[in-house]
């Protein structure tokens, strides 16, 4: 499949993304007031919401970046995680926010979720997702909190990319077959 700008139809505009993530944030502030968050961020996908999602969080909050690859082709994953870099500060007694771009599988979000578990002795541990493929699912895992659940599409922009392109498109778009 070759995907072209003028093929991509808008799934969630930039009003939409922005008005979710807000809400999201909401939520946040609310279940970690008080508290200390380090907010994890999984490039490439996540670097959009993640970005955006922070400007709204209201705790004390440090960022972390990792980076993880699915091998794969362009419109599909392996379900062969790897771990690409994901050098992190200690994070025992710390309260830990994954931010991730989409949950399809599932098996990054187990991949992270085990790795956090084997290494780290968190406070708390919470997931979360812009989008969420539910029917794609291989492993039994939801993410705490999710912007929108989208059916089994390929999509693309804010963050999300096709053969690395597509990343910086504002809106969430995907292409009809
Ligand atoms: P998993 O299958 O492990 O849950 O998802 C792993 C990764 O596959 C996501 O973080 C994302 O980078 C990529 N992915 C899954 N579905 C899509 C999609 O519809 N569009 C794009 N661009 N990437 C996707």
């Amino acid at each position: 499949m070759e995907i072209k700008i003028e093929d991509l139809k808008v799934l969630f505009s930039e009003e939409q993304l922005q008005k979710r993530i807000k809400e999201l944030a909401q939520e946040m502030n609310e279940f970690y007031k008080g508290e200390e968050v380090v907010a994890i961020c999984v490039l490439k996908g996540a670097v959009m919401f993640a970005v955006d999602l922070v400007k709204h969080l209201e705790m004390p909050l440090k960022m972390e970046f990792i980076r993880l690859s699915s091998y794969g082709s362009s419109t599909s994953t392996s379900g062969k995680v790897n771990a690409v870099d994901i050098k992190l500060p200690n994070l025992n007694g710390k309260n830990v926010l994954i931010i991730e771009d989409i949950v399809d599988t599932g098996l990054t979000a187990k991949f992270l979720i085990d790795f956090m578990g084997v290494n780290f002795n968190v406070k708390s541990l919470k997931f979360c997702s812009l989008l969420d493929k539910k029917i794609t699912r291989k492993v039994d895992i939801e993410p705490d909190y999710y912007g929108f659940e989208v059916d089994d599409k390929f999509v693309v922009g804010y963050g999300l990319d096709y053969d690395g392109y597509y990343r910086n498109l504002r809106y969430i778009g995907y292409k009809e077959l």
